[in-house]
């Protein structure tokens, strides 16, 4: 199978080729026939699988020949993405695919000059790139024009949804021509996601290349048994013994990675951390530090690390499991990249198993957890809080008195703002 006899123009399948990129990776394969036709498409496909090619070809092969038969220009092809890190990666996907082709990409997100976007958007635009937010701000201000839109790209829909950009959505698919071709992308499936692509997908062709919920199969994941204060001296040991590069943590809450990052740091791990809280341009030095290898190890909060792409990236921990089991799935997702071997590793305390149920039934399949050498799990510790305390006086009125006492608190899964 070859880019060519997948109907794509010798120009771009050339180009692809000179890219390194052999053969098409099966999500391309399916796509890039179906959108060239012009259809709708749900498909379900991780990062990692080569989705962004999938989409980005085919629009591409399309734009040229829209261009080459009228002399008219407009956005024909908005890309909506659910963080700026996803958001400049799509970008430099189109540019690297766009060599050579007389096709313009803007890309536009919040938390970065707007006037520097306008002024982009102003040297012409045929494929525009962009978080919702930022999107609804050009829209509402009239600073955009999506009339002559032919494509509309949801990336990553499901985490769009989780972040809570419904609402912006709706609104911005209110301003756009409802003759469209419209192609939906998407890592996990759930009611949710179901209910907002039948609103958007007309006779959609629907296209998963692993089977759903699914982990990347190159990946190793490995699990191990560790007591909480253990966990950043067991990070600092498997990188420094190992002698790994290029390290992706993941932690629950900001302050926890950088907390982790100072304690790596402390251990001799050179380690950075990227979050919400962080400047657009502090979060670019440590992606591009990471990539030059002027530190080893990025710890990460979910949100922040959606769409880092890292080449090569071999090696995923999670210092503690995610609340939403899905968010294991995108995690992991970070290596093994387009068949490469990945190694995930997650870090389990006692109290964490109950999280750890919930992703084995989500990716159906069970983990033994392990315990390395030196940070065994203190198991009188586990015995102790799993020994029933006394109750306590309130509890023996209230069982004297035939009241039931509500839960305890620990039982609720709260999420905590991240
Ligand atoms: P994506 O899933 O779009 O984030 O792509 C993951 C990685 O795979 C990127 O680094 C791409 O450059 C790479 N890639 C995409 N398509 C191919 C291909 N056909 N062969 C080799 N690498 C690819």
């Amino acid at each position: 199978m070859t880019f060519a006899s997948l109907g794509l123009t010798p120009n771009i399948a050339n180009l692809v080729e000179s890219l390194g990129y052999k053969t098409p990776t099966p999500i391309q394969t399916a796509a890039i026939p179906v959108v060239l036709e012009q259809k709708d498409l749900m498909a379900g496909a991780q990062t990692g699988t080569g989705k962004t090619a999938a989409f980005a070809l085919p629009l591409l092969h399309k734009i040229t020949q829209f261009k080459e038969a009228n002399s008219t220009s407009s956005i024909q092809v908005l890309v909506l993405t659910p963080t700026r890190e996803l958001a400049q990666q799509v970008h430099a996907s189109f540019v690297r695919y766009s060599q050579g082709l007389s096709v313009h990409s803007v890309v536009v997100y919040g938390g970065a000059s707007i006037n520097v976007q306008l002024d982009a958007l102003k040297q012409g635009c045929d494929v525009l790139i962009a978080t919702p937010g930022r999107l609804l701000e050009l829209i509402m201000k009239n600073l955009v024009d999506l009339s002559g839109l032919k494509s509309l790209v949801l990336d990553e829909a499901d985490r769009m949804l989780d972040m809570g950009f419904i609402i912006d959505i709706q609104r911005i698919l209110k301003n756009l021509p409802s003759a469209r071709q419209t192609l939906f992308f998407s890592a996990t499936f759930n009611d949710d996601i179901f209910a907002l692509s039948k609103t958007l997908l007309k006779d959609p062709t629907l296209i998963e290349v692993n089977s759903r919920n699914t982990t990347a199969t190159e990946v190793e994941q490995r699990v191990y048994a560790v007591d909480k204060d253990r966990k950043s001296g067991l990070i600092s040991f498997l990188i420094g013994s190992k002698n790994w590069q290029q390290v992706l943590i993941f932690t629950r809450t900001k302050q926890g990675a950088d907390e982790l990052a100072k304690e790596m740091g402390e251990d001799g791990i050179a380690t950075q951390s990227i979050h919400g809280d962080k400047s657009q341009g502090a979060r670019d030095r440590v992606l591009a530090d990471l990539k030059a290898g002027k530190i080893r190890a990025l710890v990460a909060t979910d949100v922040a690390a959606r769409g880092i792409d890292i080449e090569q990236l071999q090696y995923v921990i999670n210092h503690e499991l995610p609340y939403n089991a899905e968010d294991y799935i995108h995690r992991i997702g970070r290596t093994g990249r387009a068949g490469a071997t990945g190694l995930a590793i997650s870090l389990v305390s006692e109290k964490e198993r109950y999280l750890l149920t919930d992703i084995e039934k989500l990716v159906n399949e069970n983990f033994v957890p392990q315990w390395l050498p030196g940070f065994e799990p203190n198991l009188d510790k586990i015995e102790n809080t799993s020994k029933k305390r006394p109750p306590s006086k309130k509890e023996l009125r209230e069982k004297a008195l035939g009241i039931h006492s509500p839960k305890p608190k620990h039982s609720k899964r709260k999420r905590p703002r991240r």
